[in-house]
């Protein structure tokens, strides 16, 4: 959109470590969500920024390709330092932008912390194989080394951990990075940028352009691009996966999904409620971990739902940049809230029952959307298969946990499902026969830490190697095989 703007509030680039901003007359509005004010303008830029940010990156990956991982080890360590000491304003910033939580925006600081202290170790993740006397007098050796100009795109709702389960990773393998953060929350990607520079960080091994699907599809085609690192909604991570491959780069995608939080009869109430709590309305829904489908075996529905509408009630939902005992914050933007809102009256509509109606009784400023609770949908409802995200649960009553298997194994996506139970061997089989990537047994939310890929399986992700863990240092790196013959003659007169 084209605005008149203070100049002040314009988001900057980073190209070849200079913060420039951008000469355009687009740009995005940045929303404080609890107060639906205006705290910043996101630049939409084009094909100078991008080949800009390309030339910048692919420059400064001669010399960091270059240097020895434990010194690129020890610039990782003084970010880590530098993120600890900035983590309550990084917190803060999230908060601001977002809309999330205190606490929930610590959360996202942490996992994405997780990440560098992972990355640190990289000396010790890229290390290759030897084996010698492959054949005569050969020896084999196998090393990994970076790929090249790495790109990451990333979504609005983890502001900090989404980009830090790319680019801390992708650098300490020894790529440069370009970062284009979604341009409703560009803020907190500036500040994990800036401190990193602080750390140490070469100009040009990690740069930000802005924009959205012009600048990702001059990035995903550009000839110099070797890498993509993609996290948004599953239509445009199948784009960018589709288009990405189509231009020989390397490309991992997670997608959008629904989860199942399947509750035996024998399960604990207290803790499997609080956990349901945390699952479904945490970040206010806006989350690809959300449980979202609730499905209560036998009588256990029923008796869990009094007691949920009762918690759901009881939430401090607030201002969450003023407030720091808010539990619950608003959705990222107008246009998001109306939708949920828009979801929640079609649902009424076709008659699915609506038990608590998160359209009433929410802080008039701010897109807020408070928790909502329907039951008795079926399969059959488009609310089933489609991701709402927003605060929004939907209880189902199967019959047996065969069939709460079965409707969870029927969604086209593939995140994850949990189920609460007290029996190992119910949980045991569950892990075995559920289709999806990320198994809780009594945790709301299995998402994995660093050390462990983020495995969304079928619609949820697109590509091979998954994002963080080893899986991503394989993503970020290729293997070379040498075979060496140095002949001696020792070895002759041995008669191999
Ligand atoms: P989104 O798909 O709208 O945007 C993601 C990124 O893609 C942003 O940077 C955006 O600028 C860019 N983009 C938007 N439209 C584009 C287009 N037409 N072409 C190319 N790029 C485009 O997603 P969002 O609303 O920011 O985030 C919410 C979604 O992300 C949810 O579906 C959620 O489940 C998903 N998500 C998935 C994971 C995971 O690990 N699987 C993690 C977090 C969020």
């Amino acid at each position: 959109m084209s605005l008149s703007i203070e100049s002040s509030l314009v988001t900057p680039l980073l190209t070849g470590g200079k913060w420039i901003t951008p000469k355009t007359t687009d740009f995005e509005e940045v929303y404080n969500p609890s107060s639906a004010q205006i705290i910043a303008y996101t630049p939409i830029c084009g094909a100078k920024e991008v080949e800009e940010a390309v030339e910048a990156a692919r420059t400064a990956f001669k010399h960091w390709s270059q240097m020895p991982p434990s010194k690129r080890s020890d610039i990782l360590f003084r970010y880590r330092k530098l993120l600890k000491e900035n983590f309550d304003d990084l917190s803060r910033l999230i908060t601001r932008e977002n809309g999330k939580t205190l606490e929930e925006a610590k959360g996202d600081i942490q996992r994405g912390l997780e990440v560098v202290e992972f990355a640190c170790g990289i000396a010790e993740l890229s290390k290759g194989e030897t084996l010698p006397q492959i054949a005569r007098q050969i020896d084999s050796v196998t090393m990994r080394e970076p790929l090249g100009v790495c790109v990451g795109i990333s979504p609005f709702n983890f502001p900090a951990m989404v980009p830090m389960w790319m680019f801390p990773i992708a650098i300490a393998c020894g790529n440069t990075f370009i970062l284009k953060p979604s341009e409703k929350v560009p803020l907190t990607a500036i500040r994990l940028a800036e401190l990193f520079q602080e750390a140490g960080l070469p100009d040009g091994v990690l740069n930000i352009v802005h924009g959205s699907k012009n600048v990702v599809e001059a990035l995903c085609t550009h000839p110099d691009v070797s890498a993509i690192s993609f996290v948004g909604s599953s239509k445009i991570a199948k784009q960018v996966y589709a288009l990405g491959c189509r231009y020989g780069k390397r490309v991992q995608a997670g997608g959008g999904a629904k989860n199942a939080l399947i509750v035996m009869p024998d399960a604990d109430p207290e803790s499997t409620l609080r956990a349901i709590m945390g699952a479904a309305f945490g970040c206010a829904g806006q989350r690809c971990m959300a449980g979202s489908l609730l499905m209560g075996i036998d009588e256990i529905g029923d008796k869990l739902q009094d007691r949920l509408v009762d918690l759901m009630n009881d939430l401090n939902i607030t201002d969450t940049s003023s407030d720091d005992t808010a539990e619950m914050g608003p959705v990222i933007d107008k246009s998001s809230q109306m939708r949920i809102n828009k979801t929640i009256g079609n649902m009424v509509a076709q008659d699915i029952k609506l038990v608590r109606d998160g359209r009433e009784n929410v802080p008039e400023q701010g897109f807020f959307v408070g928790p909502t609770l329907f039951d008795q949908i079926t399969p059959k409802d488009s609310a089933f298969s489609n991701e709402i995200f927003g605060p929004v649960l939907s209880m189902l009553r199967p019959k047996n946990i065969d069939q709460a298997i079965e409707w969870q194994n029927s969604l086209p996506y593939g995140n994850g499902a949990t189920i609460f139970t007290n029996s190992g061997a119910t949980a045991r089989r569950f892990s075995r026969e559920i289709n999806c990537g990320m198994v809780g047994v009594n945790v709301g939310v299995p998402a994995p830490m660093a050390m462990y890929p983020f495995s969304g399986w079928n619609d949820s992700f697109y590509g091979d190697l998954h994002l963080q863990g080893a899986e991503g240092v394989m993503f970020y790196t290729r293997q070379k095989i040498v075979l060496s013959r140095w002949d001696d003659s020792y070895e002759r007169h041995l008669g191999w």
